[in-house]
């Protein structure tokens, strides 16, 4: 197998160290050997992405469209390769890879729309005879560090939008699960990117990932992944100084209604809570059910639970695939272990014996667990969901809120009164009514409050809040 190198200046770079990825449907079969950069390597592809900024800050719309509808095009061709390279490094099952993949083409043909559309206003002065412009401008080099979750959507949805918004680009993926981002950066190449615009370095959070919070080189770090390690960054770029995003986690309440269609109800609740192995920052982590449904909704997941399907992620009938890796595993069998200890009743959970070894867990309902207890107040981030009994709206309501996250809420309901006082009323950033509370459209903005996000939100054009500056112009002709 060829070590992946890492891309700096339009160079690939070895290293002595090398991180090497695991199928984890099958432990046994390595999918990556890739080349573990160090803080040096992170300082050089900063200098190539300072080097190659002036250049592509001033390039044109159309060369920016050019490469960004052709990226996007190159993926949606390579989408079941690639596809096929996400399900072996990161587990989520073919179509849930193959769908990823696409998406981020989405987001890349979005993004070149958006290049030939920066914005900007032309106004006139109060002083008279004066004009006013206010244009867009790059905030120069950025940062982006990602997560293993989605290792195709996210890199992509940064890099897409700091791209059109003329910015150059240093990327440390996650070590978990690398491999795609290496193939965008491939596949942007192809598409006719200049050397040094985009870099990708690979390493450890607490090495690269640190190097590039805490330089003074670098203008912009937007960053997703855990909260612990998000204050981290926060506390590295406030001395610096450094524009800031972060997208963190998430403990999604899905409020379940007495008027609700049960059926639809139960499948959001199964979507939204097991698909892609619960591993997403909107996951419903909270299943809050009105005390008239309760037990009918709970007869219902528990038959529904039984059909699904754990298994290896390229066999064609699984529907949840495995665990990432085994510290994964083990920490979701721990909140198990302690929320029985604390009373509650779990359904499910065991970990799973297939014909090959990976990390295969049944997904877990947790029942009669207080609200205050880990398993209702952290991020699980695995097939793990909580179900809270509501005496009414407004209790569930409350349950909904009471949390320190606020990323995505949903609600099942046959009252359109009742779904609109949710949306209003929702401390989050996303609302789902009738539909759960992942899966998400790419041309509009994501991103919640509280401790799930910081600063402005990501994708459809919101996105350039943080990927460009404001410039205003007084011109006296
Ligand atoms: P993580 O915080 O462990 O790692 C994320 C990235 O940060 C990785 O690239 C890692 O190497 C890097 N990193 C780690 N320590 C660092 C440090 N000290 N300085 C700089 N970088 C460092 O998160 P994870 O386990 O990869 O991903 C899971 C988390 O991501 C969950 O909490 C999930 O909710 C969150 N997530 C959020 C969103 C969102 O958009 N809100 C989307 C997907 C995932």
């Amino acid at each position: 197998m060829d070590k992946i190198l890492n891309c700096v200046g339009g160079d690939f770079v070895d290293s002595d160290q090398t991180i090497v990825t695991h199928n984890p449907s099958d432990l046994s079969e390595v999918v990556g050997e890739y080349a573990e950069a160090d803080e040096t390597l992170a300082a050089q592809a900063i200098d190539a992405a300072r080097s190659a900024l002036d250049e592509w800050a001033w390039s044109g719309p159309q060369q920016r469209f050019d490469i960004l509808d052709g990226a996007g095009a190159r993926l949606l061709a390579q989408r079941a390769e690639l596809g096929a390279l996400l399900a072996r490094e990161e587990g989520k099952t073919l179509p849930e890879a193959i769908g990823e993949v696409a998406r981020a083409a989405m987001v890349f043909k979005f993004f070149a729309g958006e290049a030939l559309r920066p914005g900007g206003e032309l106004l006139p002065s109060v002083r008279p005879g004066m004009t006013v412009e206010v244009t867009r401008e790059p905030v120069g080099v950025v940062g982006l560090i990602t997560p293993w979750n989605f290792p195709v959507a996210i890199p992509a949805w940064k890099i897409a939008a700091a791209l059109a918004c003329g910015n150059t680009i240093v990327l440390k993926p996650s070590e978990v699960a690398p491999g795609c981002s290496f193939a965008l950066a491939r596949v942007l190449r192809e598409a006719g990117l200049p050397a040094g615009v985009l870099n990708v370095v690979l390493g450890q959070g607490a090495v690269v990932g640190q190097a590039l919070a805490a330089s003074a080189q670098v203008d912009a770090i937007s960053f997703t992944g855990s909260v612990a390690t998000g204050h981290a960054i926060r506390a590295q770029c406030a001395g610096n100084g450094t524009r800031l995003q972060l997208e963190m986690g998430g403990k999604n309440p899905l409020v379940v209604l007495d008027d609700a269609d049960l059926g639809a109800a139960v499948e959001n609740a199964i979507n939204g809570s097991f698909f892609q192995t619960g591993q997403r920052c909107t996951a419903s982590s909270r299943l809050i059910v009105e005390r008239g449904i309760h037990d009918a909704f709970l007869a219902a997941m528990r038959e529904r639970m039984a059909q699904l399907r754990v298994g290896h992620a390229l066999d064609p009938a699984t529907q949840i695939g495995p665990v990432v890796n085994q510290r994964q595993l083990a920490s979701h069998q721990r909140y198990l272990q302690a929320a029985r200890e604390d009373g509650a009743e779990v359904w499910g959970g065991e970990v799973l014996t297939r014909p090959t070894r990976g990390h295969f867990m049944e997904p877990a309902l947790v029942l009669k667990a207080a609200a205050s207890s880990a398993i209702n107040r952290e991020e699980v981030f695995g097939p793990v969901a909580s179900v809270l009994k509501a005496d009414d709206y407004g209790h569930a309501l409350a349950l909904a809120n009471d949390t320190e996250f606020g990323l995505s809420a949903g609600i099942c309901t046959a009252s359109l009164k009742q779904a609109q006082h949710f949306r209003r009323h929702s401390r989050s950033g996303l609302v789902m009514v009738n539909t759960p509370t992942a899966g998400l459209d790419y041309h509009v903005p994501f991103g919640g409050r509280k401790h799930s996000s910081h600063g402005p939100r990501e994708q459809g054009s919101y996105a350039r809040e943080f990927y460009s500056v404001v410039k205003t112009a007084y011109i006296n002709p």
